[in-house]
Protein backbone atom coordinates (compact mmCIF):
# COMPACT_ATOMS: atom_id res chain seq x y z
CA UNK A 1 0.00 0.00 0.00
CA UNK A 2 1.29 3.45 -0.24
CA UNK A 3 1.80 5.27 2.57
CA UNK A 4 1.71 9.17 2.23
CA UNK A 5 3.82 11.33 4.37
CA UNK A 6 2.66 13.38 6.87
CA UNK A 7 3.98 17.15 5.32
CA UNK A 8 2.25 16.13 2.03
CA UNK A 9 -1.08 17.80 2.06
CA UNK A 10 -2.07 18.21 -1.54
CA UNK A 11 -4.34 15.67 -3.13
CA UNK A 12 -3.99 16.97 -6.48
CA UNK A 13 -1.88 13.39 -7.82
CA UNK A 14 -0.52 13.49 -11.11
CA UNK A 15 2.47 11.22 -10.83
CA UNK A 16 4.60 10.15 -7.92
CA UNK A 17 7.95 9.03 -7.10
CA UNK A 18 7.77 5.78 -5.62
CA UNK A 19 10.91 5.13 -3.42
CA UNK A 20 11.96 2.51 -1.39
CA UNK A 21 14.56 2.59 1.89
CA UNK A 22 16.79 5.17 2.27
CA UNK A 23 16.25 6.42 -1.74
CA UNK A 24 20.50 5.79 -2.36
CA UNK A 25 20.21 3.98 -4.95
CA UNK A 26 20.72 4.62 -8.49
CA UNK A 27 17.16 4.78 -10.08
CA UNK A 28 17.60 5.21 -13.37
CA UNK A 29 14.83 7.84 -15.05
CA UNK A 30 12.53 5.99 -17.18
CA UNK A 31 13.75 7.05 -21.06
CA UNK A 32 10.95 9.58 -22.20
CA UNK A 33 8.68 10.12 -19.35
CA UNK A 34 10.30 13.67 -18.39
CA UNK A 35 10.69 14.60 -22.15
CA UNK A 36 6.81 14.05 -22.43
CA UNK A 37 6.04 16.16 -19.83
CA UNK A 38 8.69 18.86 -20.95
CA UNK A 39 7.22 18.95 -24.74
CA UNK A 40 5.66 21.61 -25.59
CA UNK A 41 3.77 19.25 -28.39
CA UNK A 42 1.88 17.92 -25.06
CA UNK A 43 -1.08 19.96 -25.15
CA UNK A 44 -1.98 18.38 -21.49
CA UNK A 45 0.46 20.35 -18.97
CA UNK A 46 0.87 17.51 -15.79
CA UNK A 47 2.06 19.59 -13.29
CA UNK A 48 5.04 17.90 -11.65
CA UNK A 49 4.75 15.62 -8.59
CA UNK A 50 6.02 17.89 -5.63
CA UNK A 51 5.63 15.15 -2.96
CA UNK A 52 7.12 11.31 -2.81
CA UNK A 53 5.54 8.10 -2.15
CA UNK A 54 7.21 5.34 -0.13
CA UNK A 55 6.09 2.05 -1.00
CA UNK A 56 6.17 -0.19 1.43
CA UNK A 57 4.37 -3.87 2.59
CA UNK A 58 1.66 -3.87 4.72
CA UNK A 59 2.89 -5.26 8.01
CA UNK A 60 0.07 -8.19 8.32
CA UNK A 61 2.22 -9.71 5.04
CA UNK A 62 4.90 -10.21 6.72
CA UNK A 63 7.19 -10.81 3.67
CA UNK A 64 7.46 -9.62 0.41
CA UNK A 65 9.45 -11.17 -3.01
CA UNK A 66 11.57 -8.53 -4.86
CA UNK A 67 10.53 -9.66 -8.41
CA UNK A 68 14.69 -9.28 -10.11
CA UNK A 69 14.36 -8.45 -13.42
CA UNK A 70 11.54 -5.31 -12.87
CA UNK A 71 13.39 -2.95 -10.53
CA UNK A 72 11.03 0.00 -11.39
CA UNK A 73 7.96 -0.34 -11.05
CA UNK A 74 5.98 1.02 -14.19
CA UNK A 75 4.24 3.55 -11.36
CA UNK A 76 7.34 5.35 -10.99
CA UNK A 77 7.78 8.71 -12.46
CA UNK A 78 10.80 10.13 -11.96
CA UNK A 79 10.74 13.80 -10.19
CA UNK A 80 10.27 16.70 -12.69
CA UNK A 81 13.25 19.24 -12.14
CA UNK A 82 12.86 22.68 -12.21
CA UNK A 83 15.04 25.71 -12.02
CA UNK A 84 15.31 27.60 -8.55
CA UNK A 85 14.32 30.48 -10.38
CA UNK A 86 10.58 28.73 -11.10
CA UNK A 87 11.13 27.11 -7.22
CA UNK A 88 11.29 30.12 -5.48
CA UNK A 89 8.43 31.50 -7.82
CA UNK A 90 6.34 29.45 -7.13
CA UNK A 91 3.67 29.26 -3.75
CA UNK A 92 3.53 25.71 -2.92
CA UNK A 93 4.89 25.31 0.13
CA UNK A 94 5.28 22.13 2.16
CA UNK A 95 6.22 20.20 -1.06
CA UNK A 96 8.83 18.07 -2.67
CA UNK A 97 10.95 19.77 -5.48
CA UNK A 98 13.97 18.72 -7.09
CA UNK A 99 16.64 20.72 -9.20
CA UNK A 100 20.22 20.93 -10.03
CA UNK A 101 22.67 23.12 -8.73
CA UNK A 102 25.94 24.12 -8.38
CA UNK A 103 27.29 24.42 -4.31
CA UNK A 104 29.44 27.61 -4.21
CA UNK A 105 30.39 27.10 -0.45
CA UNK A 106 29.27 25.22 2.66
CA UNK A 107 29.25 25.08 6.00
CA UNK A 108 28.72 22.47 8.90
CA UNK A 109 27.08 23.77 11.78
CA UNK A 110 26.27 21.52 15.18
CA UNK A 111 24.98 18.41 12.93
CA UNK A 112 23.76 20.33 9.53
CA UNK A 113 25.37 20.83 6.68
CA UNK A 114 24.44 24.34 5.19
CA UNK A 115 25.31 24.20 1.34
CA UNK A 116 24.88 27.82 -0.96
CA UNK A 117 23.78 26.98 -4.26
CA UNK A 118 22.96 28.56 -7.25
CA UNK A 119 22.13 28.20 -11.49
CA UNK A 120 21.78 29.99 -14.33
CA UNK A 121 18.04 30.54 -13.55
CA UNK A 122 18.88 32.90 -10.64
CA UNK A 123 22.12 33.80 -11.74
CA UNK A 124 21.23 34.82 -15.12
CA UNK A 125 18.64 37.75 -13.35
CA UNK A 126 18.27 41.04 -14.09
CA UNK A 127 19.60 42.90 -11.38
CA UNK A 128 16.81 45.23 -10.94
CA UNK A 129 13.87 42.92 -11.33
CA UNK A 130 12.07 40.16 -9.25
CA UNK A 131 13.55 40.67 -6.22
CA UNK A 132 15.13 37.11 -6.29
CA UNK A 133 18.62 36.28 -4.53
CA UNK A 134 21.10 35.14 -6.82
CA UNK A 135 22.03 32.07 -4.56
CA UNK A 136 20.28 30.08 -1.95
CA UNK A 137 20.95 28.39 1.38
CA UNK A 138 19.91 24.34 1.75
CA UNK A 139 19.91 22.81 4.69
CA UNK A 140 21.02 19.59 4.89
CA UNK A 141 19.54 17.63 8.09
CA UNK A 142 20.80 14.98 10.06
CA UNK A 143 17.89 12.57 8.65
CA UNK A 144 19.36 13.27 4.57
CA UNK A 145 21.77 10.35 4.37
CA UNK A 146 24.29 11.13 1.82
CA UNK A 147 26.39 8.89 -0.52
CA UNK A 148 30.11 8.28 0.52
CA UNK A 149 30.35 9.93 -3.57
CA UNK A 150 28.61 12.84 -2.08
CA UNK A 151 30.60 13.15 0.95
CA UNK A 152 33.55 12.89 -0.86
CA UNK A 153 32.82 15.35 -3.03
CA UNK A 154 31.82 18.06 -0.61
CA UNK A 155 34.85 17.12 1.26
CA UNK A 156 36.58 19.02 -1.73
CA UNK A 157 37.57 22.18 -1.72
CA UNK A 158 35.91 22.52 -5.50
CA UNK A 159 32.32 23.71 -6.29
CA UNK A 160 30.35 20.63 -7.46
CA UNK A 161 26.96 20.62 -9.02
CA UNK A 162 24.28 18.28 -7.81
CA UNK A 163 20.72 16.95 -8.48
CA UNK A 164 18.84 17.76 -5.59
CA UNK A 165 15.82 15.34 -5.52
CA UNK A 166 12.73 15.46 -3.44
CA UNK A 167 14.13 18.50 -1.34
CA UNK A 168 11.65 19.48 1.33
CA UNK A 169 10.64 23.15 0.93
CA UNK A 170 9.02 24.95 4.26
CA UNK A 171 8.91 27.83 5.79
CA UNK A 172 10.71 29.72 3.21
CA UNK A 173 13.62 27.15 3.21
CA UNK A 174 14.90 24.42 1.25
CA UNK A 175 16.27 21.77 3.40
CA UNK A 176 17.24 18.38 2.51
CA UNK A 177 15.40 15.60 4.81
CA UNK A 178 14.64 12.26 5.10
CA UNK A 179 14.23 10.86 1.46
CA UNK A 180 16.30 13.41 -0.23
CA UNK A 181 19.08 12.61 -1.94
CA UNK A 182 21.66 14.04 -3.78
CA UNK A 183 23.17 13.04 -6.16
CA UNK A 184 26.63 14.09 -8.08
CA UNK A 185 26.31 15.23 -11.65
CA UNK A 186 29.61 14.70 -13.60
CA UNK A 187 30.84 17.06 -16.25
CA UNK A 188 30.06 16.56 -19.54
CA UNK A 189 27.78 13.67 -18.79
CA UNK A 190 24.27 13.62 -19.00
CA UNK A 191 24.25 17.12 -20.75
CA UNK A 192 22.62 15.99 -24.07
CA UNK A 193 19.48 14.42 -21.81
CA UNK A 194 16.97 16.16 -20.37
CA UNK A 195 19.00 17.40 -17.43
CA UNK A 196 19.09 21.25 -17.99
CA UNK A 197 22.56 22.74 -17.61
CA UNK A 198 23.55 24.50 -14.77
CA UNK A 199 26.94 25.13 -16.07
CA UNK A 200 27.43 28.60 -15.02
CA UNK A 201 30.61 30.29 -16.92
CA UNK A 202 30.92 33.42 -15.61
CA UNK A 203 32.10 33.87 -11.76
CA UNK A 204 29.15 33.94 -9.70
CA UNK A 205 27.74 36.85 -8.15
CA UNK A 206 26.36 37.34 -4.80
CA UNK A 207 23.38 39.80 -3.96
CA UNK A 208 24.92 42.91 -1.85
CA UNK A 209 24.00 42.86 1.86
CA UNK A 210 20.38 44.63 2.29
CA UNK A 211 17.94 44.65 4.25
CA UNK A 212 16.14 41.22 3.26
CA UNK A 213 19.85 39.44 3.67
CA UNK A 214 19.44 36.15 6.42
CA UNK A 215 21.25 34.51 8.49
CA UNK A 216 22.95 31.52 6.84
CA UNK A 217 23.25 33.27 3.52
CA UNK A 218 25.76 34.61 1.56
CA UNK A 219 26.05 38.11 0.33
CA UNK A 220 28.92 40.96 -0.61
CA UNK A 221 29.48 43.89 0.97
CA UNK A 222 31.24 47.31 0.94
CA UNK A 223 32.05 50.06 3.43
CA UNK A 224 33.67 51.81 4.94
CA UNK A 225 36.00 51.32 8.22
CA UNK A 226 34.56 53.27 11.33
CA UNK A 227 35.74 51.10 14.04
CA UNK A 228 37.58 48.17 15.04
CA UNK A 229 36.54 45.52 17.74
CA UNK A 230 39.88 45.65 19.35
CA UNK A 231 38.41 43.20 22.11
CA UNK A 232 38.72 40.13 19.87
CA UNK A 233 41.58 41.32 18.33
CA UNK A 234 44.34 39.32 18.61
CA UNK A 235 47.56 37.97 16.20
CA UNK A 236 50.03 34.65 16.32
CA UNK A 237 53.02 33.65 14.80
CA UNK A 238 53.06 31.14 12.21
CA UNK A 239 55.82 29.64 10.48
CA UNK A 240 57.57 31.25 7.12
CA UNK A 241 58.08 28.49 5.20
CA UNK A 242 55.11 25.52 5.61
CA UNK A 243 52.44 27.77 7.57
CA UNK A 244 51.93 25.88 10.78
CA UNK A 245 50.16 28.22 12.87
CA UNK A 246 51.00 26.19 16.12
CA UNK A 247 54.93 27.32 16.68
CA UNK A 248 56.24 26.29 20.35
CA UNK A 249 58.68 28.57 22.05
CA UNK A 250 61.76 27.86 21.65
CA UNK A 251 62.86 26.62 25.15
CA UNK A 252 65.96 29.02 26.20
CA UNK A 253 65.92 31.38 23.61
CA UNK A 254 62.58 33.72 24.51
CA UNK A 255 61.23 35.36 21.81
CA UNK A 256 61.94 32.43 19.01
CA UNK A 257 59.76 30.28 17.85
CA UNK A 258 60.26 26.55 16.21
CA UNK A 259 57.95 25.02 13.96
CA UNK A 260 57.12 20.61 14.39
CA UNK A 261 56.12 20.19 10.90
CA UNK A 262 59.93 21.25 9.68
CA UNK A 263 61.99 21.02 12.96
CA UNK A 264 63.65 23.83 13.12
CA UNK A 265 63.79 27.57 14.25
CA UNK A 266 61.55 30.26 12.81
CA UNK A 267 63.71 33.08 12.42
CA UNK A 268 60.98 35.57 11.32
CA UNK A 269 57.74 34.02 12.08
CA UNK A 270 54.98 35.74 9.54
CA UNK A 271 52.29 37.26 12.12
CA UNK A 272 48.39 36.24 11.40
CA UNK A 273 45.98 39.02 12.61
CA UNK A 274 42.51 37.93 14.02
CA UNK A 275 40.44 41.34 13.23
CA UNK A 276 36.95 42.27 12.30
CA UNK A 277 36.10 45.37 11.66
CA UNK A 278 32.90 47.78 11.74
CA UNK A 279 31.47 49.11 8.65
CA UNK A 280 29.68 51.54 7.48
CA UNK A 281 27.43 50.05 3.90
CA UNK A 282 25.47 52.14 1.86
CA UNK A 283 23.61 49.37 0.80
CA UNK A 284 22.30 48.48 4.57
CA UNK A 285 22.39 52.29 6.29
CA UNK A 286 21.56 52.43 10.12
CA UNK A 287 22.76 49.10 10.70
CA UNK A 288 25.74 48.04 12.92
CA UNK A 289 27.45 45.72 10.53
CA UNK A 290 30.40 43.50 12.09
CA UNK A 291 32.70 41.84 9.76
CA UNK A 292 35.39 38.70 10.85
CA UNK A 293 37.96 39.92 7.86
CA UNK A 294 40.07 36.91 6.14
CA UNK A 295 44.00 36.94 6.52
CA UNK A 296 43.99 38.35 2.99
CA UNK A 297 42.20 41.53 3.67
CA UNK A 298 43.23 41.82 7.40
CA UNK A 299 46.82 42.16 5.50
CA UNK A 300 46.03 44.45 2.94
CA UNK A 301 44.21 46.88 5.80
CA UNK A 302 46.85 46.74 7.88
CA UNK A 303 49.85 47.17 5.17
CA UNK A 304 50.22 51.12 5.53
CA UNK A 305 49.02 51.14 9.35
CA UNK A 306 51.69 48.50 11.06
CA UNK A 307 54.13 49.61 13.68
CA UNK A 308 57.53 48.52 13.65
CA UNK A 309 56.44 45.76 16.57
CA UNK A 310 54.17 44.43 14.65
CA UNK A 311 50.98 46.32 16.60
CA UNK A 312 48.88 48.55 14.54
CA UNK A 313 47.46 52.08 15.06
CA UNK A 314 43.60 51.93 14.79
CA UNK A 315 43.26 55.33 13.82
CA UNK A 316 45.13 54.89 10.60
CA UNK A 317 42.39 52.05 9.72
CA UNK A 318 39.85 54.22 10.18
CA UNK A 319 37.90 54.95 6.72
CA UNK A 320 39.71 52.85 5.01
CA UNK A 321 37.19 51.05 1.85
CA UNK A 322 36.69 47.86 1.78
CA UNK A 323 35.28 45.70 -0.77
CA UNK A 324 33.70 43.85 -2.42
CA UNK A 325 34.05 41.17 -0.18
CA UNK A 326 32.02 37.81 -0.10
CA UNK A 327 31.12 37.06 3.39
CA UNK A 328 28.33 34.37 4.91
CA UNK A 329 25.69 35.68 7.11
CA UNK A 330 26.33 34.72 11.04
CA UNK A 331 24.02 36.56 12.34
CA UNK A 332 21.02 38.89 11.50
CA UNK A 333 19.24 40.81 14.51
CA UNK A 334 16.90 43.85 14.83
CA UNK A 335 16.28 44.06 18.38
CA UNK A 336 17.02 46.49 19.96
CA UNK A 337 19.20 47.70 17.39
CA UNK A 338 19.96 46.35 13.96
CA UNK A 339 23.04 44.25 13.72
CA UNK A 340 24.12 42.17 11.14
CA UNK A 341 27.70 39.76 11.65
CA UNK A 342 29.42 38.86 8.70
CA UNK A 343 32.32 36.37 8.05
CA UNK A 344 34.78 36.67 5.25
CA UNK A 345 34.90 33.49 2.59
CA UNK A 346 36.17 32.30 -0.22
CA UNK A 347 33.86 30.93 -2.35
CA UNK A 348 34.42 27.62 -3.89
CA UNK A 349 36.05 27.97 -7.13
CA UNK A 350 37.11 25.22 -9.94
CA UNK A 351 40.87 25.64 -10.32
CA UNK A 352 41.80 27.10 -6.63
CA UNK A 353 41.36 23.70 -4.61
CA UNK A 354 42.43 24.87 -1.33
CA UNK A 355 43.48 27.79 0.25
CA UNK A 356 46.06 26.01 2.97
CA UNK A 357 49.13 27.51 2.64
CA UNK A 358 51.13 24.18 3.00
CA UNK A 359 52.56 22.47 0.59
CA UNK A 360 51.26 18.55 -0.08
CA UNK A 361 54.50 16.10 0.62
CA UNK A 362 53.78 15.72 -3.12
CA UNK A 363 54.39 18.91 -4.00
CA UNK A 364 57.38 19.33 -2.04
ZN1 LIG B 1 57.10 25.15 9.28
Amino acid sequence: FFERERERERESISGAGAERGGGTQNVKQAPGSELSVRSPMQETRVPPPSFCYILSAHPSVGQIDVIEEDRISKLYQPPVTRCLREILQSDDHSTRCSFYARVIYQRSQQREIWLMVTDVSLQMQDENNSGLPKTVPVCVAPSCVLSQEVVEALAEAAPHSFLFRDTLRAQGQIVCVERSVLLLQKPLVGMASSAPSCELTSPVKLNELDSVTQVNSVCSVQGTVVGVDESTAFSWPTCDLCGNERLEQSPGDRGAFSCGDCSRVVISPLPRKHLQVFLDCPSRPQCTVRVKLSQASVSSLLRFAACEDGSYEVQSVLGKEVGLLNCFVRSVTTHPASCVGLEEIKLLTAGRASSRHCPSPQEL
